[in-house]
Formats: C-alpha cells, sequence, structure tokens
C-alpha cells in the first residue's frame, strides 16, 4: 500500500479527535487525517449504547463552547442525542472526508531524521505525519473481569460498552457486575424486563438525587433566538460544578452535605433496612465518582431484584455461587465493570525519540507528562484527554478544547521558528508532576477510603486533574518557549501524497 503523507494524523474521532479536526479546519488548516479504528464517529457515546446511557454532566455544559446546541431535549441528554451531535458536527465541518474508517492505529515511531511520525494501522496502511494527536480516550477499553470458572458458563455474557441488543432480556434471570457509573443507569432500565436481577456489588456507591428533566419549549426557543441566554445558562452551570472541587481537592467537609442528601436519598427510597445498610456508601462522597439516579435505588427495592455483597467465588455453567457459597441461577451476566484507565497505555505502541518505548517507560517509572498533553522524549505528540486531565465534578470537554488550543499554538511556534519538532523539556515535565501530585495527595480520592480507577497499581493519581479547570484553562493559555526544545529534522523531506480530498 501507499504512504499517506499528512502534517498532522489525529487518532480517534470521539469528543477529542473530532474537536481537534474542527479546530484544524477553522484554522484552514486541513492537511490532516482522522484514523479511526471503528466505523462511524463517536468514542464513547458511539460505543455505549445501553439502556438509560446518559451523560451525569448537564449538556449544555458537555458540549463544545463553540458549538452550543439550543436544543438538547433534557438537562442530562442521552447516548442518542449526543451522539448524534457530534455526527452532525462531522457532517457540518465536512470532517467525513478526512476520516479513515477501519484504520485502528497499531503502532507509531518517531523518525528524528525526517522529523516525522510513521503510522502503521491493522488494514497495512502507512501515514506519515509531522504532528501526531492521540485522541484515543481514557475509558474506552472495556475492563472484563476474570471470574473463576467464567469459561464454564453457557450463558450469554457482555459488557455495558458492547451492548448485545440481540438477546431479548424479557423475563430473563440476569446477574449484573459491577456498581459504577454504567450499571447505576443500566439496572433500572432493565430491572422492569427481567425475571430475575441479582447484583453483585464490591462497594456501594453515592446515589444523589438527579436533578434532571426535559428542558422546557420556552428555554430551546430562548436559547435558540438569544444565544446569550444560552452562553449564560453554560456559565451558571460550569461554576455550580465547579464548586464541587473546593470540597474534593482537600476539604472533605464541605462534602458532609452531600454525603447527607445521599443518606437521606437512599432512605427514602429503600425501605428494607437490610438493604440499605448493604447500599450505604462506606468511604467519603467524591473518592469514587459521584453518581446520580432518581431510579437505581427503587429498582433494586423491587421484588426481582437481590443485591449480593459477598463477591463471586465461581462461575459455573449456568449459575454464580457467591462468596458465601450461595448459588444464583442465571441466563445472562453484564459486566457493568468500566475500563482500562491507567493500564489503558499498555494497548498502544508509541516508539520516540531513541526508540523509547513510550508505554514501558510509563510502566516502570510512572506515567508522566506536561500538562497531559506532550511527552519528554516523543516530539511532536500531543494527547487530548491525557494523563490527569480528567474530571469527577466537571466536564471533560472543556479541559479537551484547552488541549486543543494549546496543541495548536505549540505547532504554530514550531513553525514560527522554522523547526521541524518540538518537544518538552524534561525539567517542565517534572515540574508539572511534582506539583499536580503534591496537590493530588490532599484530594479525596486519595484520602478518601476507597478503591477507584483514578489511582495506578502504586496508588498514584494518574487520572484527575487537581482543582479548578479553570487553572488548568489558565495553565494552558500560552505555550511557554521556555518549557520547550525546537529540533530540526537530521536530513531533508520525504515526497509527500496529500489525503485531502
Ligand atoms: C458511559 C459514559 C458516560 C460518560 N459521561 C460523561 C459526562 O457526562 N461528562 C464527562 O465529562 N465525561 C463523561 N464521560 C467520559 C467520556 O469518555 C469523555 O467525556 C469523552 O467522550 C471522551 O472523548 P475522547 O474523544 O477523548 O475519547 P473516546 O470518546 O473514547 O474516543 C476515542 C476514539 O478513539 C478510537 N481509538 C482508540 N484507539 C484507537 C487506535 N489505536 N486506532 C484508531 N482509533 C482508536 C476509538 O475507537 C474512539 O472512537 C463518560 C464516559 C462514559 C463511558
Amino acid at each position: 500500500m501507499s504512504l499517506v503523507e499528512v502534517e498532522t494524523a489525529i487518532v480517534g474521532s470521539g469528543f477529542s479527535g473530532l474537536g481537534m479536526g474542527m479546530a484544524l479546519v477553522r484554522a484552514g488548516r486541513r492537511d490532516f487525517v482522522i484514523l479511526e479504528k471503528a466505523d462511524d464517529v463517536g468514542g464513547t457515546w458511539r460505543d455505549n449504547s445501553y439502556p438509560g446511557c446518559a451523560c451525569d454532566i448537564q449538556s449544555h455544559m458537555y458540549s463544545y463552547s463553540f458549538e452550543g446546541n439550543p436544543d438538547w431535549s433534557r438537562l442530562f441528554s442521552g447516548q442518542a442525542e449526543i451522539w448524534d451531535y457530534l455526527r452532525r458536527l462531522t457532517d457540518k465541518y465536512g470532517l467525513r472526508r478526512y476520516i479513515r474508517f477501519g484504520a485502528e492505529v497499531t503502532g507509531a515511531s518517531w523518525d528524528a531524521d525526517q522529523a516525522r511520525w510513521t503510522l502503521r494501522t491493522g488494514d497495512g496502511q502507512e501515514y506519515r505525519a509531522r504532528f501526531l494527536v492521540a485522541g484515543v480516550g481514557a475509558l474506552h477499553i472495556p475492563n472484563v473481569p476474570e471470574l473463576p470458572g467464567i469459561e464454564r458458563f453457557t450463558g450469554t455474557a457482555f459488557h455495558s460498552a458492547k451492548w448485545d441488543h440481540d438477546y431479548p432480556l424479557a423475563g430473563k434471570r440476569v446477574a449484573v457486575v459491577g456498581t459504577g457509573a454504567s450499571a447505576i443507569q443500566f439496572v433500572p432500565e432493565i430491572a422492569g424486563q427481567v425475571a430475575k436481577l441479582t447484583l453483585f456489588q464490591r462497594s456501594a456507591p453515592w446515589v444523589l438525587p438527579k436533578a434532571d428533566g426535559p428542558l422546557p419549549g420556552w428555554a430551546k426557543t430562548l436559547f435558540r433566538a438569544f444565544p446569550p441566554a444560552r452562553r449564560l445558562f453554560r456559565s451558571a452551570v460550569y461554576w455550580l460544578n465547579e464548586s464541587l472541587a473546593v470540597g474534593l481537592n482537600g476539604h472533605p467537609e464541605l462534602l458532609r452535605a452531600g454525603e447527607r442528601l445521599g443518606r437521606r436519598h437512599l432512605a427514602r427510597q429503600v425501605r428494607d433496612p437490610e438493604l440499605r445498610e448493604k447500599l450505604m456508601p462506606r468511604y467519603t462522597l467524591g473518592c469514587k465518582r459521584m453518581l446520580m439516579s432518581n431510579t437505581y435505588y427503587p429498582a433494586l427495592a423491587g421484588p426481582n431484584a437481590e443485591v449480593v455483597t459477598s463477591g463471586v467465588a465461581e462461575v459455573r455453567e449456568r449459575s454464580i455461587v457467591d462468596g458465601d457459597g450461595v448459588e444464583h441461577e442465571v441466563d445472562a451476566i453484564i459486566y457493568g465493570t468500566g475500563f482500562h484507565v491507567t493500564d489503558s497505555f499498555d494497548y498502544l505502541d508509541i516508539k520516540g525519540r531513541d526508540g523509547r518505548d513510550l508505554a514501558g517507560e510509563w510502566r516502570s517509572h510512572g506515567i508522566q507528562t506536561h500538562l497531559g498533553i506532550t511527552v519528554s522524549g516523543f516530539p511532536n505528540l500531543f494527547f487530548l484527554l491525557g494523563p490527569n486531565t480528567g474530571l469527577g465534578h466537571n466536564s471533560v470537554v472543556f479541559m479537551i478544547e484547552s488541549q486543543i488550543r494549546y496543541a495548536l499554538a505549540a505547532m504554530d511556534l514550531t513553525r514560527k521558528h522554522g523547526a521541524d519538532a518540538i518537544e518538552v523539556r524534561t525539567s517542565a515535565q517534572a515540574d508539572f508532576n511534582r506539583d499536580i501530585q503534591r496537590r493530588l495527595a490532599r484530594g479525596v480520592w486519595s484520602t478518601g477510603g476507597c478503591t477507584n480507577w483514578y489511582l495506578d497499581a502504586k496508588g498514584v493519581n494518574r487520572t484527575i486533574w487537581p482543582g479548578m479547570t479553570w487553572r488548568y484553562w489558565l495553565a494552558t493559555r500560552t505555550v511557554h518557549p521556555g518549557d520547550f526544545e525546537l529540533v530540526a529534522a537530521n536530513t531533508g523531506r520525504p515526497e509527500r501524497e496529500k489525503v485531502e480530498a
């Protein structure tokens, strides 16, 4: 196959990759390609089609600031509507012509002589790009636990991110493993159909009331006719969410009111004291992702539901034996067990300067980046929604937009200086990591008494941005030349083949 040459290669077509593509189109830099392993855009919102899937940050905030949508139907929109929003923007910006579907990037390596990244895709194609933007997603690779004996199970088993819509759940005995953000959304949706629902819970999540509902027609009309009103609403939501960051970052006393609300919610919705005891969280609010639902507890309080807290001891042909030795007959197992997060980079084969192996280095020394975007030793590589830029309290789209702006500015800086590549200095990266780890040490994710997916195997938080998001916005507003080295290629330019249609 021929070699395709572009200025910028973007991997992934979720909020991150599409946002980068839109920014390049807006900047008039149309020499790029988006490589997407699936057959459509949307990332999270393409993959997670389970019943009840919705955002848990208000839609007017969980969307691009430059592409406000006056027509969101609810405060927290469902998967189909968010996916539709992303597909609509893909068409509006004419991005489809830049996207190669079915193109899984299997490896990328930096060629210092040419100052280019070489990317290989599963379909055997090779791409060469000056800049590589990784928008591969943080919650993307399903985490399926290895339950003892699962190979003997003769029923149906699937993960919430790969929902089997052909499997008729009606009248079936269904086990759900996990009680995270996805499970609390789909459990109430399926509880009414199945004959028996057995929920295997390792730890009880905090579940708060969800202030959700359809947005009234007059609000949509107002937002459409008078965009500043929509922007004002978005700002109000932003600051409301932002206020939560104070409690999460070193002031657990401020989270007590939320915990009282959670306990009252549980007491109101679950009358049975034994079940209530099982569902009572045993850690500080926010240590795991805060969940919101008005229907989760009532579903578990229903006559066909059972909550098992003793764990899974063994899976048999058509049953699960719990930690107390009780056998539960099941036809299907649904994993609501989340995603590979801190180990998700093990799936990326990225080789930087002097053959440095990104995943290997991160495995041995811990994940280190500068601002979650650039990595020392890996010139012209930009992560979107990279390490330590996830959030527990506000929209990650806000973070992604900051990163896109920063990556564009870094590319500009490279050009302005007539350089071929830009690489963050080790010292800038080390300073950044020291600072965030110092701040994260007092965060609820480390002090709140829970195990969570924000921490790596050594207990270091490699996922969350500590504190207010406006501080991140401020930190990424300017690319400080002193933080970078500008590098020239060792030899001349390669032949080019344009991908632009
Ligand atoms: C159910 C659910 C609900 C969520 N709700 C919220 C919310 O309310 N608010 C919030 O802030 N966040 C939420 N999140 C987090 C969510 O993941 C992000 O908000 C956002 O969608 C991430 O976008 P992304 O483009 O970075 O990654 P993704 O959406 O995961 O997209 C990554 C893309 O990269 C592609 N890809 C990956 N590897 C390769 C490869 N090697 N080669 C080619 N293509 C590749 C994937 O196929 C995918 O299309 C939620 C997550 C889930 C799972």
